[in-house]
């Protein structure tokens, strides 16, 4: 079979939630955020999983995306929107009882005028300036808000990921300054705030990352396997190319390995400078540069020539694969192609 085996241990994202959960004190609810699809590991299956484990809500990052997680685990557990209340978006969030983590004025008008009784949550900026309502604004609907009962009051941590950052004891005091009286659950840790202790933690917190194994929670179970099939072994003389642009030439004579992945599977271009792959604990160097189903593989090492090389394995996680393409592990993950033979362990 000429298409790599993408193994995906659902084991692994339960035991990574119930670490995360461990972190936080017992009133602290532990929600996991599925967005992109579960951070490419199917927001499906996962959201099930952590369901069946104890996960009680659940976000995503649009409406659309909500819709195939509320298929997947039926009505009563909650699914926060962090897009908001989008122009369009009405019937969807209504239908499927999606909660809208509100971001603006406008959003907030939209929801109140269009679902009056419907569930929502507020998003505060305390100083990322991405999503959220800023102090005036917030301070302007504020009452209003709290008077309809939102279901989160929640702001983002910009440099959660660098514990001695001052950004996040500054965001904190900002967050704290906002929901000061605030009687609705707030929350203000992704899986890098969790990390950061107790301070953080707030009445609920919302890790992505550390459910599928990646940094910053160094100590997370990985989640991902994948195996790439050998399609084709040839011997390369010294002085010859291999690859487009003849960007790898042999110093001396080689056995490449033609392997069946490439850019469009996820293997983005930028890993061939100095990407590995494993042949059990054998390290085996990518050469030349990724072609779009194809990388190419120095195997001269190796004593056969196996039926497949692993990528992504215990000695390679999503996070040193990143670390040779000069990304994170979270773009590596949500960059998983769909040509992969998905299995579930
Ligand atoms: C993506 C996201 C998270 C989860 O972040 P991780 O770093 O993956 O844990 C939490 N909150 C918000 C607002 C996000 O956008």
């Amino acid at each position: 079979m000429a298409t790599g085996t993408l193994t995906i241990s659902l084991d692994a994202v339960v035991q990574n939630w119930r670490a995360l959960d461990a972190m936080s004190q017992s009133g602290v609810q532990t929600a996991a955020v599925i967005k992109a699809d579960g951070y490419g590991l199917g927001s499906d299956r996962v959201a099930k999983s952590l369901a069946n484990a104890g996960a009680k809500t659940f976000f995503v990052a649009t409406a659309q995306e909500g819709a195939k997680v509320r298929q997947a685990l039926g009505p009563g557990l909650e699914i926060m929107v962090f897009g908001g209340h989008m122009r369009g978006d009405t019937d969807i969030i209504n239908d499927l009882h999606l909660t809208p983590l509100l971001n603006s004025v406008e959003q907030l008008t939209r929801h109140f005028e269009a679902l009056p009784s419907a569930p929502f949550g507020i998003q505060l900026d305390s100083g990322m300036n991405r999503l959220g309502m800023e102090p005036g604004e917030w301070a302007a609907v504020r009452d209003v808000a709290l008077g309809q009962g939102p279901a989160l009051v929640m702001s983002h941590l910009a440099c959660a990921d660098e514990p001695d950052h001052p950004m996040n004891d500054f965001q904190c005091d900002v967050f704290l300054e906002m929901t000061a009286g605030v009687q609705a659950p707030l929350s203000l840790a992704a899986t890098g705030g969790t990390l950061l202790g107790p301070k953080f933690h707030f009445d609920m917190v919302r890790p992505g990352i550390g459910l599928y194994g990646g940094l910053p929670f160094a100590d997370a179970t990985p989640t991902v396997h994948l195996s790439l099939p050998i399609i084709q072994v040839r011997d390369v003389l010294e002085g010859e190319a291999v690859g487009y642009g003849n960007a790898y030439i042999a110093k001396s004579a080689r056995r490449v390995a033609t392997v069946s992945a490439g850019y469009a599977d996820g293997l983005i271009r930028a890993i061939g400078n100095d990407a590995k792959v494993y042949a059990g604990d054998t390290v085996c160097p990518v050469i030349g540069r990724v072609s779009m189903d194809l990388i190419t593989v120095d195997i001269t090492d190796l004593s056969g020539t196996p039926d497949a090389l692993d990528i992504l394995c215990p000695h390679q996680t999503v996070d040193d694969l990143a670390d040779s393409a000069g990304t994170i592990g979270y773009e590596i993950l949500t960059s998983l192609g769909h040509r992969y033979e998905r299995r579930y362990a």
